[in-house]
C-alpha cells in the first residue's frame, strides 16, 4: 500500500477531525462497559485489633516507613480495592514499606505473630486478592522507574504503577508490551504475564522481563534471571502475583516505538456472517495488529429486535490505509455506526485507548481461544447475549487477540502456559453497588451459564491475571502442565507457606 500523503489525518468519515477528542474516541470503545464506574467513599472501620497494640507499635518502630491503622488519615483509600466488591475487607494495618528492608520486616513480624499479609501494588486484582483481615504490604513507595541507554533497558519498582512506567518510557521513546489501565500496578501485571495491544508484536509483558528482585519468605532479598535463581525466575513470569515472595523491582528489554494507527469502531445489530468474517479478518492481519473486541447486547432500531453490538479498539503499526485494507472485509460486510481511525505518536495512540479508571463491582471469567475463532460460538453467544435483561449493569463477552509472538516460545519457556490461543475471551458483568441481591444474582448466573457453554469451545485455560474466584479446577485452568514445577519451586522458596491466598498455588507435598 502506497503511503498516502493524508494518512496522519482522521481518516474515518463519521467524526470530523474537529470534533474529535480522547472523550469521544473512548466513548466508542467503552460505551458498552462504562458508565458504572461509581466512586465508593467507606467510613473508617472501629479498631479491630486482635494483637495488643503494643505489638503494632513495636513493628511500627521497625519501619522507615509508615504504618497506618485503621482510623489514621489515608488507612480508608489506601485499604480500597479497585473492585468494591471486596471493599469490606479491610486490614489490621497497612504498612507503607520504604525499602526491602522494612518488607523483610514485615514478614518477619507477621510469621512471629501470626498475622496474614499479603503485598498490595495497584489493588487490581478482580477477585480482591490484595485484600487481607491482617497486614497489607503497600508497595507504593517502591516505585522507582529507571532507564538505561546503553543496554535499552527499564528497571521499574515493584510497587509502581503501569502508568508510572508509561511516562518514563514515552520520555525516551521506548515501550513495553503493557495494558490498557495506568493504575495497574505493574509487579501484579507482569507477574501474571501481562497481556497488551503490543502483545502480537513482542509477546506478553513477562517475556521481555530479563531479571526481578524478590524478597523471600524468609526475609532473604534475591535477584532472579537466567543465570541467577533460574528456576524462581521461571516461575516469576506467569506465576502470578503474591506467590513466591515479594518482587521489588523489575528489568525489562524496551522496544523502540513508531508512529502507530489507532482504532475504534462500532457496529449494531450484527449478523453471524458479520461476526466470523471480523474475527477471521482480524486472525489474517500481520503481527503489527492489536485488537479488543466487544460484543454486548443490542436493540435493531429497525425492527427494535434483540441483537449484537459490537466494539473493535486496537492500534496497528503501519498507516490508515494499510488498516483500512486490511479490515476492508469487514467494512464491505457492515458500515460501522461509529468509527474513529487515526495516526498517531505511539505514546499519544495509547492515551486514547486508555481503560477508564475508577473502582466498581465486577466479576471477569475468562478463557483462552486456542485455534481460531470457533464459528460454533456465535449462536452461544447470540442466545446469551439475547437473554440479558437487565437495565442497569451491563453484560458482554470481549475477545483480546493474541497469537503471533505470544505463542512464539513454547509452554514450558516460562510459567505463563497459555501458548497456542488466537484470542483471550472475557465474559464480564459489573453492577452497581446499591443493586438489588436478586439482580446481582441474576447477573452471575446469567455469567456462569454463559461461560459454562464458551469454556468447552475454547478449549484453552483461565488467564491468572484475570483471577476469578467462581473458576473450578483454577490450578490448572491458570498454569496448566507447568503446575507441578511451580509447586515444587513454591516449596522450595515458601514451605510454610506464608503468602498465601484463596487461588495461591500450593507448595509440592515433600
Ligand atoms: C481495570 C483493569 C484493567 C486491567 N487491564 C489489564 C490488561 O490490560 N492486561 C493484563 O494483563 N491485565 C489487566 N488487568 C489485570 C491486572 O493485570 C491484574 O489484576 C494484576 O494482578 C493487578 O495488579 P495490581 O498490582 O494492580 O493488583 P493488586 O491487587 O495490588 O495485586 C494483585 C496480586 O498480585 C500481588 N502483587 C502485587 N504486586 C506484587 C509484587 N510486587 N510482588 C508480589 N506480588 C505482588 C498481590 O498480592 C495480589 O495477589 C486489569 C485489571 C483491571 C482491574
Amino acid at each position: 500500500m502506497n503511503h498516502h500523503p493524508n494518512e496522519d489525518a482522521l481518516a474515518g468519515p463519521i467524526i470530523p477531525p474537529m470534533a474529535m477528542s480522547r472523550r469521544n474516541f473512548l466513548g466508542v470503545g467503552t460505551t458498552l462497559l462504562g458508565g458504572l464506574w461509581a466512586e465508593r467513599v467507606f467510613p473508617e472501620t472501629a479498631d479491630q485489633a486482635t494483637l495488643p497494640p503494643k505489638a503494632w507499635r513495636d513493628l511500627a518502630l521497625r519501619l522507615q516507613g509508615r504504618l497506618l491503622r485503621p482510623g489514621q488519615p489515608g488507612f480508608s483509600s489506601l485499604a480500597l480495592p479497585n473492585n468494591l466488591r471486596y471493599a469490606s475487607i479491610l486490614p489490621e494495618a497497612i504498612a507503607i514499606c520504604a525499602s526491602t528492608g522494612d518488607i523483610a520486616q514485615c514478614l518477619r513480624w507477621c510469621a512471629d505473630h501470626g498475622i496474614p499479609l499479603v503485598a498490595r501494588g495497584g489493588g487490581h486484582s478482580y477477585a480482591g486478592y490484595s485484600c487481607t483481615s491482617g497486614l497489607m504490604i503497600n508497595l507504593s513507595a517502591i516505585n522507582r522507574v529507571s532507564y538505561d541507554k546503553a543496554s535499552g533497558r527499564v528497571t521499574v519498582g515493584g510497587g509502581a504503577l503501569n502508568g508510572a512506567l508509561y511516562s518514563a518510557l514515552q520520555a525516551v521513546g521506548r515501550s513495553v508490551t503493557h495494558g490498557r489501565c495506568p493504575t495497574v500496578g505493574a509487579g501484579g501485571f507482569l507477574l501474571g504475564g501481562g497481556i497488551g495491544f503490543d502483545m502480537r508484536a513482542n509477546g506478553v509483558g513477562s517475556d521481555k522481563v530479563v531479571s526481578t528482585e524478590i524478597v523471600l519468605a524468609d526475609g532473604s532479598l534475591v535477584t532472579a534471571s537466567a543465570t541467577q535463581n533460574p528456576d524462581l525466575f521461571w516461575a516469576c513470569r506467569g506465576g502470578a502475583g503474591g506467590n513466591f515472595g515479594i518482587n521489588t523491582a523489575f528489568t525489562l528489554d524496551t522496544f523502540a516505538i513508531d508512529r502507530v494507527a489507532v482504532f475504534s469502531l462500532q457496529w449494531s445489530a450484527v449478523s453471524d456472517d458479520f461476526i466470523a468474517t471480523l474475527f477471521q479478518t482480524l486472525e489474517a492481519a500481520p503481527r503489527g495488529l492489536g485488537s479488543r473486541v466487544g460484543l454486548a447486547p443490542g436493540l435493531d432500531a429497525a425492527s427494535g429486535a434483540r441483537g449484537i453490538d459490537v466494539t473493535l479498539l486496537g492500534q496497528f503499526n503501519g498507516s490508515v490505509d494499510e488498516l483500512r485494507d486490511i479490515l476492508q472485509p469487514v467494512f464491505l460486510m457492515a458500515t460501522p455506526t461509529h468509527q474513529i481511525i487515526d495516526r498517531m505518536h505511539y505514546w499519544t495512540g495509547q492515551s486514547y485507548i486508555v481503560d477508564p479508571e475508577g473502582a466498581s463491582h465486577y466479576q471477569e471469567r475468562s478463557r483462552f481461544v486456542n485455534g481460531g475463532f470457533p464459528e460454533a460460538a456465535i449462536p452461544v453467544i447470540r442466545a446469551w447475549l439475547r437473554r440479558w435483561n437487565l437495565a442497569e449493569g451491563s453484560g458482554l463477552i470481549k475477545f483480546f487477540q493474541t497469537g503471533g509472538a505470544v505463542n512464539d516460545p513454547s509452554a514450558d519457556a516460562s510459567a505463563f502456559v497459555h501458548r497456542s490461543s488466537q484470542w483471550l475471551a472475557a465474559i464480564g458483568i459489573q453492577w452497581q453497588g446499591d443493586q438489588s441481591a436478586a439482580e446481582q444474582q441474576w447477573m452471575h448466573r446469567w455469567q456462569d451459564g454463559f461461560y459454562r457453554e464458551i469454556t468447552p469451545l475454547a478449549g484453552g485455560g483461565a488467564f491468572q491475571n484475570f483471577v476469578d474466584p467462581s473458576l473450578e479446577n483454577w490450578e490448572t485452568a491458570y498454569y496448566g502442565t507447568n503446575l507441578p514445577r511451580l509447586r515444587k519451586i513454591k516449596a522450595r522458596v515458601d514451605p510454610t507457606n506464608l503468602f498465601h491466598f484463596p487461588q495461591s498455588i500450593p507448595p509440592a507435598q515433600a
